[in-house]
């Protein structure tokens, strides 16, 4: 008996243990291997299978919980899990630690809109660009109407009656703005040859003026013209979806800023524009030319600016009013002669107001005489001594011993911009 319980407590083999009866002594002991991970039957998927030894009625029976293969849904082009985007599919048997990421291919469709972002919208063209931005949306996801807020602008036309210029159903009488050195830029942007100016690129681009310009929420642009009547026309339509006025600058003395016949033509159907027939005049001929230029283009029913003549001095002034320059444009543009605090009878707004005219201000202050706080107030005393219109050529292309994006003084183009807004901002509030 005693032997035998000594055998029985070896661990020898199974038909040892029974033979012996080896049970009455102790429990039979099992070999057996199972998953590291769950310490149950291992399945083809347990890497980790390790021997043990079980009490024979504790033995495992069941197979590993953890490691259990699993039919998985995988993206016959990449390999990888499906997801519900992907077009070719079929399930395949993974173990759990085989089964691949998703696939990232194959995505929920998406759409890419402009939106307006004022409405939140679909931008219409009446949206004002700077408003506008490009979104991207899951499909079904976009917004489908568009922008309610800029609709068609009601036909809105310059018109003068007495002596007042109106725009915008009669709503607007005052024109607050900048002058941008434009020729340049578009002649750069077309590229056409033998322009030599150093241009700054992106930054100070053509583009950048006129966004920065519409931020501001201004209604008046001064601008040159150039050689392509298609740019110029698509400029000033633009401006008219924003409700700016676009001046045109024709001519600088006997130099013409551009194909004169080609822009007027292009543009001549356009209800926002006003024609400067020139901006310096310098002798006899400057002032017979802009007399003929203004008759031709009032002839055509156009609305014409011109006058004052700026640095060319007074005496071209007085020259231009005996040839009857005055009596012919429909608006007269006073330019380099500034009120002086204390002497504003001085001002040439008030020696033109006679010919019962609508009267504007077109500056541009070089040679570091004045400064931003003296524009504001040039600006200012202006409009109070009756002008609709002022501008101030902020914003020039390098040359003339500026820098981009800023004036002859070395002003920043933004800082005239903010000038302007306050001002237009101001009469909009009385
Ligand atoms: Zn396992
Ligand atoms: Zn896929
Ligand atoms: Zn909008």
């Amino acid at each position: 008996m005693s032997i035998l319980k000594w055998i029985c407590e070896f661990d020898i083999p199974s038909w040892m243990f029974d033979l012996f009866g080896c049970k009455k002594f102790r429990p039979k002991l099992i070999h057996t291997k199972v998953c590291q991970a769950s310490l149950l039957l291992p399945r083809k998927c347990c890497k980790n299978v390790i021997p043990a030894i079980f009490p024979e009625e504790e033995l495992p029976t069941k197979l590993c919980d953890i490691h259990k293969s699993r039919v998985i849904k995988i993206c016959l082009d990449t390999k990888k899990r499906a997801n519900k985007w992907c077009p070719r599919t079929k399930l395949k048997k993974f173990c759990p630690d085989e089964i691949p990421p998703v696939c990232r291919v194959h995505k929920a469709p998406r759409v890419r809109v402009k939106i307006c972002q004022d409405s939140k919208l679909l931008a219409s063209p009446y949206c004002p660009i700077n408003k506008v931005v490009w979104k991207t949306f899951l499909k079904g996801k976009e917004p489908l109407g568009y922008c309610d807020i800029h609709k068609k602008p009601s036909p809105a036309k310059l018109t003068i009656k007495d002596d007042k210029l109106y725009f915008l159903d009669g709503g607007q009488q005052k024109f607050i703005g900048v002058g941008v050195w434009r020729r340049e830029a578009l002649l750069l942007e077309i590229g056409q040859n033998g322009y030599t100016w150093d241009w700054c690129g992106d930054n100070y681009s053509l583009s950048w003026a006129e966004n920065e310009f519409l931020k501001y929420e201004l209604n008046y642009l001064r601008t040159d013209i150039c050689n392509d009547p298609r740019l110029v026309r698509e400029f000033c339509e633009r401006m008219y979806k924003n409700r700016v006025v676009v001046e045109l600058t024709l001519r600088d003395g006997d130099r013409k800023l551009g194909d004169i016949d080609a822009v007027i033509e292009a543009t001549k159907d356009l209800p926002n524009i006003i024609y400067e027939v020139f901006n310096e005049m310098y002798s006899k001929e400057d002032v017979h030319e802009a007399v003929n230029l203004a008759r031709r283009l009032r002839r055509q029913g156009l609305i014409v600016s011109g006058g004052a003549i700026g640095a060319g001095g007074e005496k071209w002034a007085e020259y231009a009013r005996e040839r009857g320059l005055y009596d012919i444009v429909s608006i007269i543009q006073v330019h380099r002669h500034w009120p002086i605090p204390g002497h504003e009878d001085n001002d040439w707004i008030l020696k033109y107001k006679h010919f019962g005219k609508p009267i504007g201000r077109n500056e541009f202050f070089d040679r570091k005489k004045l400064g931003l706080s003296k524009t504001q107030f040039i600006f200012e005393k202006s409009i109070e001594h009756g002008a609709q219109l002022v501008n101030y050529y902020g914003f020039r292309m390098p040359g003339f011993g500026s820098k981009c994006g800023e004036d002859a003084e070395g002003n920043p183009y933004w800082k005239y911009l903010e000038i302007a807004s306050k001002i237009r901002k101001a009469l909009i509030e009385n």
